[in-house]
């Protein structure tokens, strides 16, 4: 994969979802495509929205902050990385939906942000289904229990749960992780029906084995954008 052919990338990244999902017994719009853009400049985000994509992908604060305002307005920003409540005011106005609510303390400070600026921001609740050390997110013992918390917050639009993957190449291991984040969300609906309609779960590396365990959301950036020279 070259940095060169992203429309070529974007392309083959779309046909590979198209498959997974005719294969799972799945409709391929129910899954949304977004393009993680971290660390790549304004320019090569405009060059795939030419290519016609809509949903990108930040996981810094201060990068959201600064890309939203100067790119088309019909971009659909998603923040994906880690929060910490100072910058809360970076994310909140400039993304349409926060991936990695990871702490009762962020979602609280959110919810405030959110009651002081009257709105009601969407979120996910970031599970850590791979129980590693180095991952955010609630444990899965915790995860209904903490999730059924935030979604009574009052100005929070609980819309669903994230995941991350373990970091090995042992594919059950992932599906594992995918499927229990599935079974999280089973769960949940069985509380509260027609809620927590957004699984995310999925990067380049393993999309397809997310989409066959349910994935509505699938984030994709070194498949779409190339190599990042930071991760
Ligand atoms: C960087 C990042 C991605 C994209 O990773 P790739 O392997 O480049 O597709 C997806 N999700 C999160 C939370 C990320 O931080």
């Amino acid at each position: 994969m070259t940095d060169f052919n992203r429309r070529e990338n974007l392309l083959h990244i779309q046909e590979r979802i198209a498959k997974t999902a005719e294969r799972s017994g799945r409709n391929y719009d129910e899954i949304t495509l977004l393009a993680v853009s971290k660390y790549f400049p304004v320019e090569v985000i405009d060059e795939v929205y030419g290519f016609g994509m809509r949903y990108f992908g930040e996981s810094r604060a201060q990068e959201i902050r600064d890309k939203a305002p100067v790119l088309p307005k019909d971009i659909s920003w998603h923040f994906i990385g880690p929060l910490q409540t100072n910058k809360i005011k970076y994310v909140v106005p400039n993304a349409d939906l926060i991936h990695a609510v990871d702490s009762l303390k962020l979602a609280q400070a959110i919810d405030n942000y959110a009651k002081r600026n009257k709105i009601k921001p969407k979120i996910l609740i970031e599970i850590n289904t791979s129980a590693e050390e180095a991952k955010h997110g609630f444990g899965v013992e915790e995860a209904i229990e903490k999730t059924l918390e935030i979604s009574e917050m009052g100005n929070l639009d609980v819309q669903g749960v994230m995941t991350m993957a373990p970091h090995t190449d042992d594919k059950n291991k992932i599906r594992q992780s995918f499927s229990s984040l599935k079974n999280i969300q089973e769960q949940l609906q069985n509380h509260k029906a027609g809620l927590f309609k957004i699984l995310s779960m999925g990067m380049s590396g393993d999309f397809e084995i997310a989409i066959e365990e349910g994935s509505t959301l699938v984030r994709v950036g070194t498949g779409i954008f190339g190599l990042r020279r930071r991760q």
